[in-house]
């Protein structure tokens, strides 16, 4: 297992970490991003989605579980599991995703534990004060062993 760390100031900043952190995902990468409501999850993902080159607005699938953005270098999908906490055998066809094309990103992966494959990225950030977040990047698996994130964050 690798580790990186990082800070960001500000909302912008998450969004340029998630930005950097694009040029490196590959199809089938799988980010579980960890961290209390409003620490910045959604924002890491907006910036990825930039990074891909996806023009549309990127909203947060809490009602939906997943959405799906298909107009950029990778396709993105972006699930939040948060109200999976309450039915965690429901099957959404997770491994579809996860073996996809695409990058698949999951906001709350607490709650589907069982369905996250081994190899993944773990992204965890904290809050430390109002506009101040320390983020915490684990590659597991040798999916991740050529990928160097310290070249780009
Ligand atoms: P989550 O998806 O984790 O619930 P969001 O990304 O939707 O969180 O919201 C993060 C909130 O925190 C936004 O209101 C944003 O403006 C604010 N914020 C303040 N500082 C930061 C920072 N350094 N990184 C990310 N968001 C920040
Ligand atoms: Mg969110």
């Amino acid at each position: 297992m690798r580790e990186y760390t990082l800070q960001t100031h500000s909302y912008e900043e998450t969004e340029q970490f998630g930005e950097n952190f694009s040029k490196l995902v590959q199809a089938g990468d799988v980010v579980l991003l960890n961290g209390d409501l409003g620490v910045g999850k959604t924002t890491f993902t907006r910036g990825l989605a930039r990074g891909l080159g996806i023009k549309k607005n990127v909203k947060s699938p809490t009602f939906t579980l997943i959405r799906e953005y298909k107009d950029g270098r990778l396709p993105l999908y972006h699930m939040d599991a948060y109200r999976l906490e309450s039915s965690p055998d429901e099957d959404l066809g997770f491994d579809e995703y996860f073996q996809g094309n695409g990058v698949t990103v999951v906001e709350w992966p607490q709650f589907i534990k069982d369905e996250v494959p081994d190899d993944h990225i773990s992204v965890n950030i904290k809050r430390q004060n109002e506009d101040d977040r320390q983020i915490s990047i684990k590659l597991y698996g040798s999916s991740y062993e050529n990928r160097n994130f310290g070249e780009v964050l």
